[in-house]
């Protein structure tokens, strides 16, 4: 072989390694593309996830969850046709069609179709051609024209499907559909989908809990209030309790005080009717005797109301004008009002019906209001006597009120819970049983009384009674 042909043979070698390397290293840079190209798509989908992560966090809606997770959804597996995010119903028997990236009304049931069988997959499942077909077969006709009037191509060629579970929990599923490309979605997308369906089971479990705790809250509040009423009104009736068994006691000494001054008290006034008989007619002493027999008269009727002022009245209850009776107190105490430069005014409402009452009693209710109004103004003032029907609520019967306002001194706030307790008084000559009386009185009635007042404004007092009697 000449020294040429060797040459040509080595050149010949050469040039086929050259190609082979070329072919080679072509190969390399298709491989480093194809990588490349993983390591963006990679990164894409990891800084989607993490958007979606933020957006998830400030949610405060199911609707804006669902509607986010099917818009990223779309997002980061482009060339998607459809995506569908399922969520079960509160009896856990039909998965509802919550959002979509085409409006459309899909309902399935746990196990059927895409949708339910993502529901009760341990984890998210790539279905290709034949697998989405057989997918499809146990829906209903109905359900097939719904699904695919939502997406372009049908039947799809490849699906991912996920559920939406949180510890055991599940929710829903999320389903996304290829449309005709095979090969669109690959295995090593179903931790993107999966972590997608997690956020969303994530973001919707916290809201629950939120609801539900702020459910709980509202319960617990509640119950409280509850509690605080039956605690009041519980304070209430033993402080009425006190109060009754108190004026049953003052009415009990009274009682048997009137009874123990009754006996001497007519051995005296007889003795007196003796001397009396025995003295010439114009003797001097009968003026004396007389001054004698009228003070112990009085000491007789003094004793006589003492009595039946504590004594359970006896008087028929009888339908009484409230209006009539006010109008009667007022005019009693004419005088007295005049004297100290008290003005009357009376706004007695026609509308208020007739009530069931002792006449006599509440007109003592009246009184005594009233001239506690006046001791209130010793440099008088105004006294306005109303009469109003309150609004009727369906559960209670109807109401009539009587307010008695003055502009005096006021009740300063520390003395209010004593006003209607037996003997308590601020006045150097007062007894402090006017209000108790009332009170009691007005508890009799089935009603109660009032107090609202300000230091050197006046005071209001409203007796509230039923118009009937249950
Ligand atoms: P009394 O009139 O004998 O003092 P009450 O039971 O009638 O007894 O009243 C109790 C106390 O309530 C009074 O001493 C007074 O301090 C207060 N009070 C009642 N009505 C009024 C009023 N209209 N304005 C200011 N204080 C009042
Ligand atoms: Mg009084």
């Amino acid at each position: 072989m000449g020294e040429i042909e060797q040459l040509q043979q080595r050149i010949a070698v050469l040039e086929r390694t050259l190609a082979e390397m070329k072919t080679h290293t072509a190969l390399v840079e298709r491989e480093a593309a194809l990588q490349m190209s993983r390591a963006v798509e990679l990164n894409a989908r990891l800084s989607a996830i993490l958007s979606i992560c933020a957006a998830l966090l400030i949610s405060r809606g199911v609707e804006t969850i669902v509607q986010l997770v099917v818009r990223e959804a779309v997002h980061l597996f482009p060339g998607t046709s459809a995506a569908h995010l399922f969520l079960i119903d509160a009896d856990q028997s039909t998965l509802v069609l919550r959002a979509s990236n085409n409006p459309a009304v899909i309902l399935t049931r746990p196990g059927e179709g895409l949708s339910g069988k993502a529901f009760l997959s341990p984890r998210a499942m790539l279905l290709v051609g034949p697998q989405v077909e057989s997918a499809l077969e146990d829906m209903s006709e109905e359900q097939i024209a719904a699904l695919s009037a939502s997406m372009e191509h049908w039947p799809p060629y490849s699906a991912l499907l996920a559920p939406l579970r949180v510890e055991g929990q599940r929710f829903g599923s999320l389903v996304i559909y290829g449309g005709v490309n095979a090969h669109l979605y690959h295995p090593r997308d179903l931790p993107f989908i999966q972590a997608l369906a997690d956020l969303c089971a994530v973001a919707i479990d916290e809201l629950n809990q939120r609801t539900r705790a702020a459910e709980l809250e509202r319960d617990l509040t509640l119950t409280q209030t509850l509690h605080a009423e039956a605690e009041a009104r519980l304070n209430t009736a033993q402080a009425q309790l006190l109060q009754s068994a108190k004026l049953a006691a003052v009415g009990e000494l009274s009682a048997s005080v009137a009874h123990e001054i009754n006996n001497p008290l007519y051995a005296a006034r007889n003795s007196l009717y003796l001397v009396e008989q025995d003295l010439p007619e114009e003797a001097p002493e009968r003026t004396f005797l007389a001054i004698a027999q009228q003070e112990l008269g009085r000491i007789a009727r003094i004793i006589t109301r003492m009595r039946d002022f504590y004594r359970p009245a006896k008087a028929e209850l009888a339908a009484t004008n409230a209006n009539s009776l006010l109008r009667e107190t007022l005019e009693l105490v004419q005088t007295h009002l005049r004297h100290s430069r008290i003005n009357a005014a009376a706004d007695l409402s026609n509308e208020i019906p007739l009530i069931i009452a002792h006449a006599d009693q509440l007109r003592q209710v009246f009184l005594n209001i009233i001239l506690n109004a006046c001791d209130a103004m010793p440099d008088g003032g105004d006294l306005r006597v109303k009469t109003r029907l309150l609004q009727a609520r369906s559960e209670s019967p109807t109401t009539i009120a009587i307010d008695i306002c003055d502009t005096g001194v006021g009740i300063p706030p520390e003395h209010r819970p004593h006003l209607f307790e037996p003997f308590y008084t601020t006045k150097a000559n007062g007894t402090g049983l006017g209000l108790a009386i009332s009170a009691h009185i007005v508890t009799q009635h089935g009603g109660r009384i009032l107090v609202e007042s300000e230091r050197n404004q006046g005071t209001t007092f409203s007796i509230l009674l039923p118009t009937t009697n249950e």
